[in-house]
């Protein structure tokens, strides 16, 4: 029987013994590389898209010949104003990478040894810039549609008699949320996190071509795509998959979340559902990959996002 390619060499490019063992010069090499890949590594002013620099060698800064500003290789990225270590950085992006149902703040924190706060905005700036890869992209071909619950949960009381029904609306927190995943099989995943399944007729108007074909289960919300849509429908009472028609893929992207939510992070919050759940479609998507290619691929999109307006001063505001 052939290998399974995660087991095999060519699935690990990267190491920590490697990053660590390369050091802090070759770390911001690497930076450089993946900020600048059209030159090569040179600076490029974040200002006026100058191409002439002098190096502060001993700072690790760039003055820009033509604007006089000063850059870094993070400046004006999701990464600007780092404190850690480039050598630290990347190998904090490697471990994010290699985490195949990602990982908690907490566990982070203690891979490299440092503060919680740290880590947690680390991962989530991430994570918003892994979620930006496929900003902008129409599903096409075969799509996938399906939604799944989570968060909101109610725990049961001790004593049977104080017991309430917790499917009641009354009983509710407010805090479960509905993650629609769009899945094109051979392709990318969008997901969105909304407080209805039937949310996702309107999302397919925005983001799925006219010209795709799609599947969904047979949640009578999902009649409306038919108006837009050629749609085949799967019920699942009565089969998980007739030849063609199945929302397996979709259903193999919701198991991956729910072992990321219940084994890395255990609960969370509506506010942050969305970063989980955009984190879990990109390891969906490029789960054939080479870690190394991996982490490269989240470190280049990092340094190609812009400052983030939800994770920049993260904990002064909260303060
Ligand atoms: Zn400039």
């Amino acid at each position: 029987m052939a290998q399974h390619f995660l087991l095999s060499a060519q699935a690990r490019t990267l190491s920590l013994k490697a990053i660590y063992a390369a050091g802090e010069e070759k770390a911001y090499a690497t930076f450089r590389k993946l900020r600048w890949p059209s030159t090569d590594g040179a600076p490029v002013c974040p200002h006026c898209g100058g191409l002439d620099a002098y190096e502060i060698t001993t700072r690790r800064r760039f003055k820009c010949a033509a604007c006089g500003k000063q850059f870094s290789v993070t400046s004006g990225t999701i990464l600007a104003s780092r404190k850690m270590s480039f050598v630290d950085l990347l190998a904090a992006i490697c471990i994010i990478a290699n985490a195949a149902k990602g990982i908690s703040a907490l566990q982070l924190s203690r891979d490299l040894d440092c503060q919680h706060k740290t880590a947690f905005v680390l991962a989530h700036k991430i994570r918003e810039a892994i979620a930006a890869e496929t900003k902008g992209h129409e599903l096409d071909g075969e799509v996938e549609v399906d939604g799944a619950y989570f968060g909101g949960h109610i725990r049961p009381a001790n004593h049977a008699e104080n017991r309430v029904d917790r499917r009641l609306a009354q009983y509710q927190t407010g805090k479960r949320r509905v993650v629609i995943a769009f899945r094109e099989r051979k392709g990318r995943t969008l997901t969105f996190v909304e407080r209805s399944e039937a949310d996702g007729v309107d999302i397919a108007k925005r983001v799925v071509s006219r010209s795709a074909i799609m599947h969904a289960d047979e949640a009578a919300h999902w009649d409306a795509l038919h108006n837009g849509w050629q749609v085949h429908r799967i019920n699942h009472s009565e089969a998980y998959c007739t030849g063609d028609e199945c929302t397996n893929q979709a259903e193999s992207y919701f198991s991956r979340l729910r072992r990321m939510v219940s084994g890395q992070h255990h609960f969370v919050t509506p506010q942050y559902l969305h970063q989980y759940a955009a984190h879990a479609a990109w390891l969906e998507d490029h789960r054939r990959e080479a870690n190394g290619e991996l982490a490269h691929r989240a470190l280049g999109l990092a340094l190609n996002h812009k400052v983030s307006r939800n994770w920049k001063g993260y904990w002064q505001r909260a303060a």
